[in-house]
């Protein structure tokens, strides 16, 4: 008998193979998961579902609780909301997390990555700019919704501090832009203090968020959890993602009041889908954030560790890095690394 039954969508593009290489991953470090398989995005229509976001999906994760999640598009055009913001609606998977760590030895095609970083963004997940609410108001104009609400500010700055709590970390920035969005951001901000002194021992401060663009850009090594609306994070995470060494690196996590839904910050990547060249770190360590909200805190060590062995060794990895592994050479590689670890 296994010891988990859990949620797996393997979502479009490249979701597929990097969700069988995470699987067997976790497989290896000896954590044994009934995997529950449902399809979303354009693969539950190519699978004959009328929507991309089957009701059978939400079903399985509410049962389940704990769901890991290949990226999902979204078809254009055809009325559909996005397959992401929807699960995150319909779940009220509030909170956004996403721990950006650099790594040793990543030879991005890109600039050289960043060292030192050590940063999470918390981003909010359900409101926003991103509330989904827009119209026309006449012809030729447009109006889209920002909503900020006291209780998903006040939620949300509270899993910033919870988490900094958690993982020993030191100090929440509140990201902001009140001087431009006097009552929504400052509505935030006022919620953030309040809740800031309810954590008197861990430290507070407030950025706007041009501000902070410009000094994580000079150095981002200097920031520690970061919390801030969805659009906002939706950007920052990106970027982020880039200064340590590209998408295929960075984890996420959407979590909420009961259930959470653990996947990478990249998306489909139509452009290298089905060639088996799509690296599988990020959603490698997206389970590893899965398995310590489950409990498995050793396996997620071993398995990041030997994750990170494997990047810094730099011969087995994939072209995002620099390498010419395939997504299962590197995957091997990993497993092989991970027996190297104490149990
Ligand atoms: P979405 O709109 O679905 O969020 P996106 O526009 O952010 O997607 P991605 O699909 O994440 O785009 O891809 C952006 C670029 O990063 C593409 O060139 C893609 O090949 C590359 N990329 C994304 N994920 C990976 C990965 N795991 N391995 C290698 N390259 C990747």
């Amino acid at each position: 008998m296994a010891d988990y039954r859990l949620t797996l969508i393997p979502g479009d593009g490249i979701g597929p193979e990097v969700t069988e290489a995470t699987q067997r991953v976790i497989a290896a470090a000896g954590v044994s998961i009934d995997w529950e398989e449902v399809y979303a995005g354009q693969t539950a229509l190519d699978k004959g579902f009328d929507v991309p976001l089957p009701e059978v999906v939400l079903e399985s994760i509410r049962k389940n609780r704990v769901g890991l999640k290949g990226p999902c598009g979204t078809p254009i055009g055809k009325g559909f909301t996005s397959v992401n913001v929807r699960l995150r609606q319909a779940l009220d998977l509030y909170a956004c997390v996403r721990p950006t760590r650099s790594f040793l030895g990543v030879r991005s095609r890109a600039a050289r990555p960043f060292e030192g970083v050590d940063l999470v963004i918390v981003r909010e997940n359900t409101e926003g700019l991103y509330s989904g609410i827009e119209h026309q108001v006449v012809d030729g104009v447009i109006e889209t919704l920002k909503i900020v609400t006291e209780r998903a500010s006040r939620r949300i700055v509270k899993h910033a501090f919870e988490y900094c709590r958690s993982e020993g970390r030191r100090r929440v920035t509140a990201i902001h832009k009140q001087r431009v969005m006097k009552l929504s951001d400052g509505l935030f901000l006022r919620v953030a203090r309040e809740v800031a002194e309810e954590y008197p021992f861990i430290a507070y401060d407030e950025m706007s968020i041009d501000n902070m663009a410009m000094k994580i850009a000079l150095d981002p090594t200097a920031f520690d959890v970061l919390v801030m609306e969805n659009l906002f994070g939706d950007v920052v995470s990106d970027m982020c993602a880039g200064m340590v060494g590209g998408l295929g690196l960075v984890p996420g996590a959407n979590i909420g009041d009961r259930y959470a839904v653990f996947e990478a910050v990249h998306g489909s990547a139509p452009d290298i889908a089905g060639k088996g060249i799509a690296n599988p770190t990020a959603l490698i360590l997206s389970a590893c954030l899965m398995l310590k909200h489950i409990g498995e805190r050793r396996a997620a060590w071993r398995i990041e560790m030997a994750t990170r062995k494997v990047i810094e060794a730099g011969d087995r990895v994939t072209g995002d890095l620099g390498g010419s592994a395939t997504t299962r050479e590197m995957t091997e590689a990993i497993i092989v690394a991970m027996e190297g670890l104490p149990k």
